[in-house]
């Protein structure tokens, strides 16, 4: 039996100024920070990982904020939008948060749903949809009760250079059902109830630029080790090329890119981010991999300070 993703692992973007991106993300739209990392490509980066209370699959949104990085632009081979799920009946107590931070949001409907849309301070593209199925988050913060809270993705809308070909990798790779069209959109859904509703742009759209503001990849879920050897095999068997399976100590990763041009990664769900430290310290301090526990005093003095904290509403 041909695999099936049951959606979105989690998105990663890049950024600026690592606080104001913590202000966004956690003070903003109250996620909660639940890893302060670093990019294990990049030591000198911060990797900041942002969910609901314990960071569940479906729920990470994750950035590689960097000062110095240029502005990049949305564009084709990149996830165009990225679509938070809020519990039915808040999109109105949304559109008046965002507001009251000075936020601008717009009105936007596809497949008869409606979305707020709006974006961050670097203009990443984002929008929240209404949604009854997917677990309710629990955490609670900035003025946010926890049953109006993002629950997780509602999704992504991808934009690629080559429609037809994302739409196979989609379709026949990672096993999402082809649902329905609508206004130049196509419609694909994965068997979960959270981050499992995919919409692409049906035309090939010119390259975006990657850089703050643009997202890097996307990843999506594996039930576990052994289902992620498999998944490494069935990619290699339509013809891609996934890199060897990387431990990101909280997950396993591949990555490859699809003939649309957008960055794949298919990610397991174990082991979490309780793996190297306690669930209800999440995101307090700077956790690193034990590869570079040693360089811990250059890593801390070349990392600005950041922190969670309440913003004022303006
Ligand atoms: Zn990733």
């Amino acid at each position: 039996m041909s695999l099936q993703t049951t959606g979105i692992h989690h998105i990663t973007a890049f950024a600026r100024n690592p606080q104001e991106n913590v202000d966004f993300y956690a003070g903003v739209l109250g996620l909660r920070l639940v890893k302060k990392t670093i990019n294990f490509d990049a030591p000198e980066v911060y990797h900041l990982y942002f969910g609901n209370e314990t960071g569940s699959p479906g729920t990470i949104i994750t950035f590689f904020p960097w000062p110095a990085s240029r502005k990049g632009r949305v564009g084709g081979g990149q996830v165009g939008i990225t679509t938070f799920a809020v519990p039915e009946g808040t999109l109105g107590f949304w559109e008046a948060r965002l507001s009251s931070f000075k936020v601008p949001v717009t009105h936007a409907s596809r497949f008869g749903e409606s979305f707020l849309q709006f974006t961050d301070h670097e203009g990443m593209r984002l929008e929240l949809v209404e949604r009854s199925e997917g677990a309710a988050s629990t955490w609670s913060f900035g003025g946010i009760p926890s049953d109006h809270a993002i629950k997780g993705f509602g999704g992504a809308v991808l934009f690629s250079t080559n429609a037809a070909k994302t739409m196979e990798v989609l379709e026949h790779v990672l096993g999402l059902a082809r649902e329905a069209e609508d206004a130049g959109y196509v419609r694909f859904r994965a068997a979960g109830d959270t981050g499992s509703v995919v919409d692409i742009d049906s035309s090939d759209l010119e390259w975006g630029a990657g850089g703050a503001g643009t997202v890097h990849h996307i990843a999506w879920r594996a039930a576990d080790f052994a289902q992620h050897e498999q998944w490494r095999s069935a990619v290699a068997e339509h013809g891609y090329q996934p890199t060897a399976i990387i431990d990101r100590q909280y997950f396993n990763a591949i990555y490859f890119r699809e003939s649309g041009g957008i960055l794949f990664e298919i990610a397991t769900d174990p082991p979490g981010f309780a793996n190297d430290e306690e669930a209800d310290a999440l995101g307090h301090q700077l956790m690193l991999p034990e590869w570079l526990e040693s360089k811990r005093p250059q890593i801390e003095a070349n990392l600005l300070p950041i922190q969670v904290r309440e913003l004022e509403v303006n």
